[in-house]
């Protein structure tokens, strides 16, 4: 085997509600835009012939509990609460009901956002990596079992900060399913075990600051929560 000049972390991994094993995560999707109410919010409208996607490094996930920095080269950073998804089998090209089958457990995430630096992406038409792709910013919590999880439909989806709500929808709202999304994505990537994604944010986000606390999650699917301390 070929020796490394350094050693690099072990993978991150989330733990599996019922298991002792965690789930290693390998690459994060990101949807774009999944709820209407959101998009109108953010002066867009939903693209209603395909979903589209972004996309965060696994580094820069971080788990649910944990206390860190208020990033650097932001003035406007965000949260927003998501359902995510974290496949079970490979799948390519696959159609709606095989995309569903491949979903081993589901959970609650926050895809926290520079806004001010994914608006600049808008703006002067740039990449979305420092608005997205932040940090400790794929905040990640426990996985349920797809075979535990019940429904989605009816399922609530909520986030408050310093216990003031701030999201509060249904997963019903989400304009793609989660199988029509796995089916899509497929179609560019042979997806596999490892492959999370975070299947975009209802209404309500809005920025946070140093000391906040960030709590919710979705119902029977866990919680969420996040610490920001100070700049570092
Ligand atoms: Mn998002």
């Amino acid at each position: 085997m070929t020796r490394l000049l350094f050693d690099m972390p072990p993978p991150n991994a989330i733990p599996v509600v019922g298991e002792d094993a965690a789930y290693p995560v390998g690459r994060i999707f990101c949807v774009g835009r999944n709820y209407v109410a959101h998009a109108e919010e953010m002066g867009n409208t939903v693209d209603r012939d395909a979903p589209w996607y972004f996309t965060k490094s696994a580094p820069n996930m971080c788990a649910s509990g944990a206390t860190v920095p208020y990033p650097p080269g932001t003035e406007n950073y965000h949260h927003e609460v998501e359902l995510v998804m974290a496949l079970g089998r490979p799948v390519f090209q696959c159609d709606r009901a095989e995309g569903e089958a491949a979903i081993f457990g589901y959970g609650c995430g926050l895809d926290m956002t520079r806004r001010d630096r994914q608006q600049d992406g808008k703006d002067y038409r740039r990449p979305w990596d420092l608005g997205k792709d932040v940090e400790n910013s794929a905040v990640l919590g426990p996985l349920t079992p797809a075979a535990k999880a019940g429904p989605l439909k009816g399922k609530r989806i909520h986030l408050s900060v310093n216990g003031e709500i701030r999201q509060d929808a249904l997963l019903d709202e989400m304009v793609w399913s989660v199988g029509e999304i796995v089916s899509h994505l497929s179609h560019y990537y042979h997806l596999r075990p490892g492959d999370l994604i975070m299947t975009g944010t209802p209404a309500g986000v809005g920025p946070v600051v140093a000391g906040d606390h960030l709590s919710g999650g979705i119902d029977g699917l866990g919680e969420i929560s996040l610490r920001l301390g100070a700049a570092e």
